[in-house]
């Protein structure tokens, strides 16, 4: 298939433009679906009152008069036929349009009549014509350089040039038992409606396909894990892992204890252990995977363990090797960062098995990494991975035995629905000594108690998170920025603490150094964004406040208020908000993560569950798990009888769909 450089218009700036927000194919762009549809209905120059919004279409009749006044400013009037009468228009600041608004061309205008002169005063200026009484215009996501036009324009260009050759993922049986319309012409309708009937009938369609495309992924892991019962044979030494748990600090809850043993039964069992570990932020989940691991290694086989970022998979590894500080195990970290020399290192370890554990980030998952003799997979905050790479890293080497673990809670449900072939192991009991975290919301106009609040902390040498959301280049909204909350916190507490950054875009060198002084108490106020959500554990920090809180869905908000109450000490989070109160009110509430998740659910959708910030196979480009529910079920069993279906094997499209959850290329 043609690239997206290939298609007509799309130049050098616009390909790099394009590929900053994630559209790097023609398919890509062609499934960049517009996120939400103006509605352009055309008025009567008599229906509408003096002074007020008129929308109206009609051919410019006279050749447009340019003024020029002081400072740059200029206005240019014309007039307009219309079916309903003749009107003046004037716009203001488009001189730029002159040329375009020649006699008879078909313009839109929308802007602000003055009946008694019988002119508009224009706001904006389309170039075209409605040719019903309601035109429907798709809006995009776009970014500074591309405009919604640009987008628009480059979409249907590809199209039209390679609309034809665009893979189709529902078969063809299916198409014609429901009668949906080739995706070609889907394609066409959701770009450019020219009814919200014809819209919502190539939206289910459209929905359908992702889901059907999804849940025949799932269906498929699902059969060949069933198929596989060549899973490893180990016999675990309890004896030896009794007497170095003996070492720890701290004695396992009982929750922790039942989830080990469940995981070596896997471990022992002939069958492939394909098990899920849930537990909510804090429950204390790593140690059971380690434990895992170390068990794994005692029987000779090699473990990886994947986090979704680099700040977890480096705290991942400081307690790792502080955990195994007195056995021979060889471990390693490999993430993007990892340097080339380095890596090159890791690999050659991985594949002679002189190294018996990684940690890492996606970059375990590289083509180049072979394993020796890869037993055991364990994959944290599973829900932000994709099918795709859990399939991709699970075909590395022997078929290892794999873990997820997820703080997320997925409604029972959804998850029977999704990963309905997993065993789940669930902890339910926090450690010992844990006190329920004390959340308050608090309005901006009330940021003096709060500051009152986190001096009162600091004094006791507690340390302090301050998240504030993400800022996007092209969201041009009025999120306070990390910075200017450094700002305001230094101008609150002097230089009496030490006050630092940490943020997505930051080189992870700089990050991790910040997040080891963190933790070694050299920073006391740490200002991020959500980064640290996921899985960091600084016991020594108290108090958690959250900006802009109802940005946050609240499944976000408990994992980011998990990062404290992670000692003895009683913690807080605090929550800033103007708006949305009733909802973040359930967080003063709760501290049942399960309990947060489905009214999250019930709230958002599948928003926060599956991790929309990360991109990954959840993340639907048009589909919803909740709203979309009914589909997802029928898709679900449709796919499973395509999967099942002998008659079918030949087929380009099954093939393809099979390769492409296979392929390790
Ligand atoms: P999560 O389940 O959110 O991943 P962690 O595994 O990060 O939680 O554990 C949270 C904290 O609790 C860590 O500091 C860990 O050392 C500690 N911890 C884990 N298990 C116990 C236990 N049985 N008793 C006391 N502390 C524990
Ligand atoms: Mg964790």
């Amino acid at each position: 298939m043609a690239e997206l450089k290939d298609v007509k218009g799309i130049g050098p700036k616009a390909l790099t433009l394009l590929n900053k927000i994630n559209i790097c194919s023609i398919e890509d762009l062609l499934t960049h679906y517009p996120f939400r549809y103006d509605v352009i209905k055309r008025d009567e120059l008599g229906s509408i009152e003096d002074g007020e919004k008129i929308t109206i279409d009609g051919k410019v009749e006279s050749i447009p008069i340019l003024m020029r006044f002081k400072a740059g400013l200029n206005k240019m009037n014309f007039r307009l036929v219309t079916q309903s009468g003749v009107v003046g228009v004037s716009i203001f600041n488009r001189a730029f349009l002159k040329n375009k608004l020649l006699v008879g061309t078909d313009v839109i205008v929308i802007g602000k009549l003055d009946k008694k002169k019988n002119v508009i005063t224009a706001s904006d200026i389309k170039m075209e014509s409605l040719s019903n009484k309601v035109k429907i215009e798709p809006v995009y996501h776009c970014t500074s350089g591309i405009t919604n036009k640009n987008m628009s324009t480059y979409i249907n260009m590809a199209l039209l040039m390679y609309g034809k050759e665009i893979r189709d993922y529902i078969p063809l049986y299916y198409q014609e038992k429901y009668s949906f319309v080739n995706k070609k012409t889907a394609l066409n309708i959701i770009h450019n409606p020219s009814t919200s009937e014809k819209l919502k009938e190539v939206t289910i369609r459209l929905k359908y396909e992702e889901l059907f495309q999804f849940m025949f992924k799932i269906n498929y892991l699902k059969q060949v894990n069933k198929k596989e019962k060549n899973g490893l044979l180990r016999k675990i030494d309890r004896d030896k892992i009794e007497s170095f748990m003996n070492n720890l600090p701290f004695s396992l809850t009982n929750d922790q204890k039942t989830a080990v043993e469940e995981i070596f039964h896997d471990l022992e069992s002939p069958h492939r252990m394909n098990r899920l570990l849930q537990g909510d932020v804090g429950s204390g989940k790593t140690i059971v995977s380690f434990i895992g691991m170390f068990a794994n290694y005692l029987c000779d086989y090699q473990s990886a363990l994947m986090a979704p970022t680099e700040i977890l998979a480096n705290q991942h590894y400081i307690n790792l090797c502080d955990f195994l500080k007195d056995t021979d195990v060889k471990i390693a970290l490999l993430t993007g960062s990892t340097s080339k020399k380095d890596k090159t290192e890791i690999y050659n370890g991985l594949e002679d098995g002189s190294i018996h554990m990684v940690i890492g980030t996606h970059a375990l998952i590289q083509d180049e990494v072979k394993y020796h003799n890869l037993g055991l997979v364990i994959t944290d905050e599973q829900h932000r991975f994709g099918v795709h790479q859990r399939a991709n890293l699970q075909n590395k080497g022997v078929k290892p035995d794999v873990l997820y673990m997820s703080a997320t809670p997925i409604p029972r449900t959804y998850a029977l629905t999704i990963f309905g072939d997993m065993d789940v192991s669930t902890i339910k009991e926090k450690p010992k000594g844990r006190q329920k975290i004390d959340t308050y919301v608090k309005k901006n106009s009330e940021i003096k108690d709060v500051l009152g609040m986190m001096y009162k902390e600091l004094k006791n040498n507690h340390q302090i998170y301050v998240i504030a959301p993400l800022i996007e280049e092209s969201e041009n909204s009025d999120l306070t920025t990390v910075n200017e909350l450094k700002s305001q916190m230094k101008l609150a507490f002097k230089d009496l603490y030490k006050i630092d950054i940490v943020h997505g875009k930051m080189a992870s060198g700089a990050k991790d150094l910040i997040m080891e002084q963190f933790k070694n108490n050299e920073v006391q106020i740490l200002i991020s964004t959500t980064v640290v959500e996921v899985g960091v554990d600084v016991p020594n920090a108290t108090t958690m406040v959250i900006f802009d809180a109802d940005r946050f869905g609240l499944s976000t908000l408990h994992q980011l208020r998990g990062r404290v109450g992670r000692g003895s000490s009683k913690s807080q989070c605090i929550l800033i908000s103007d708006s949305d109160a009733e909802r973040l009110k359930i967080m003063e509430r709760e501290d049942d993560g399960f309990v947060i998740s489905e009214e999250d659910f019930k709230l958002r959708g599948h928003g926060d569950l599956f991790g929309t910030r990360q991109s990954g196979d959840m993340t639907f480009k048009i589909a919803s798990i909740k709203n979309d529910y009914k589909i997802l079920l029928q898709a679900k069993k449709d796919s499973k009888e395509y999967l099942e279906n002998k008659d079918t094997d030949k087929e380009d499209l099954k093939q393809y769909l099979i390769e492409s959850i296979t392929k390790v290329d």
